[in-house]
């Protein structure tokens, strides 16, 4: 047999956790595929060879520019895809969170002018080059908790010219970074001051000039997402974008049910989305539409934690239903500052009452399947981009166990190694 050269070749795992096999629901999403003692080679960014370290040493060989990581007895796993951030905005919301301690609701935070539109100023006020600096030093902190792919949303733009400054600042993320990031836009995020008292004519705009000049420009989103709740955007307004967006070339994904059982869910079914987001309140009905519709349930646990008040998504259930769950980190500014996977993990494990191979699952080929790169990220297979984590524990079940602390020794990101005993890689 020839033996293919290759310029990446990981070996002395404890275990290779490939997560082989496609999304999954029910019963499998407790099976993580590992391998005792795998070993993965990868040429020119993608995976070639992966398997027992006895028939891949024998598959490839190696020269003198092979990048060869020895794992030390630890475990090996997919990057983490974090499907769902507001990653671009500017500003931050530290003394919010401080009066939050202090005992302020979000409401009169937000009637006070603070919240999302506080956010939404600091957006509009700077320009792409500054988003774009501020975008790259949030992707690394990603980076260096094992995060290789993100979805990031527009929707603190909230104008037409603000919306398509943040996707372009997204796109040049995209290009800049070693991450893969994936763009959606989310436009309908919140009613901007100007057309709060005339809601309808923000939903004109957002139909009638925002998605087409997001459309109209290559690269820029390939999601558009809708903010369904009280007081947002309403059921009907929902699916009036999300119809325009589909026409338009968009796949579509929902914030549902978040804050009460507005039907959401169903609309995300009904409409064919890919994903519905939070869920905290979505029904038994919504969930089995989920289900039947194959529309990604992506849980954000990391959303409830921080709010400290809210309740949790019923994964266990969306489980038993046949959903398929992932989780996302939410990371935004406002509700939900926390960037690290693991930390999600952390949460799901404890408060999803998911176990720690179930909410791996969901942290890497079912978070793919909620931005649909399910048949190029997620797993460790031949022919997929190698994004592997190389932890610095020995299973993939400590990964919820050690709270908080950087379990993230090393990350491959397309075959190039990007963080190294925990410290990010200069190029
Ligand atoms: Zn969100």
């Amino acid at each position: 047999m020839a033996m293919e050269s290759v310029d990446l070749l990981i070996v002395g795992a404890s275990e290779l956790v490939t997560m082989a096999g496609g999304p999954r629901r029910g019963d499998r999403l407790k099976d993580p595929a590992a391998i005792p003692g795998g070993a993965l080679a990868a040429r020119q960014g993608r995976i070639v060879a992966v398997g027992p370290s006895d028939e891949v040493l024998a598959a490839v060989s190696t020269g003198p520019d092979t990048l060869v990581i020895d794992a030390r007895g630890r475990a090996v796993i997919p990057g983490f895809v974090d499907p769902h951030t507001h990653l671009c905005f500017a500003g931050d919301r530290a003394e919010e969170f401080a009066l939050r301690l202090g005992g302020a609701t979000y409401q009169e935070i937000a009637a006070r002018g603070g919240g999302i539109l506080n956010t939404v100023r600091a957006t509009r006020a700077a320009s792409q080059a500054e988003l774009e600096a501020l975008g790259l030093e949030r992707l690394d902190r990603l980076a260096l908790s094992g995060t290789t792919t993100v979805e990031v949303k527009s929707g603190y733009g909230l104008s037409t010219a603000d919306e398509l400054k943040q996707l372009r600042a997204i796109r040049a993320l995209d290009r800049r970074h070693p991450l893969t990031v994936v763009p959606t836009f989310m436009g309908a995020h919140e009613v901007p001051p100007e057309y709060r008292d005339r809601p309808g004519a923000y939903v004109d705009l957002l139909v009638e000039e925002m998605l087409p000049a997001v459309a109209a420009e290559p690269g820029l989103a390939r999601f558009a997402d809708v903010f369904c709740e009280q007081g947002v955007f309403s059921v009907a307004d929902s699916r009036r974008i999300l119809q325009r967006a589909r026409e338009l070339g968009f796949a579509v994904k929902v914030h549902a049910d978040e804050l009460s059982d507005l039907g959401g869910a169903s609309l995300a079914a009904e409409v064919g989305a890919i994903s519905a987001e939070h869920l905290l309140h979505a029904s038994d009905e919504g969930l089995r539409r989920l289900a039947a519709a194959g529309t990604v349930a992506v849980c954000l646990p990391g959303t409830s934690f921080s709010l400290m008040n809210a309740p949790y998504a019923r994964a266990r259930r969306m489980v038993e239903l046949g959903c398929t769950v992932a989780l996302g980190s939410d990371f935004n500014p406002g509700s939900c500052p926390v960037y690290a996977m693991p930390f999600i993990i952390t949460l799901a494990c404890m408060h999803l009452k998911l176990d720690p191979s179930e909410a791996l699952a969901a942290a890497t080929i079912n978070a793919a399947a909620a931005i649909g790169l399910e048949a190029e990220v997620g797993s460790l297979e031949v022919g997929k981009l190698a994004d592997v984590v190389i932890l610095s524990c020995t299973s993939h079940r400590h990964i919820p166990y050690h709270m908080g602390m950087g379990v993230v020794a090393q990350v491959v990101k397309q075959g190039r190694l990007i963080v190294d005993d925990g410290r990010l890689v200069r190029r």
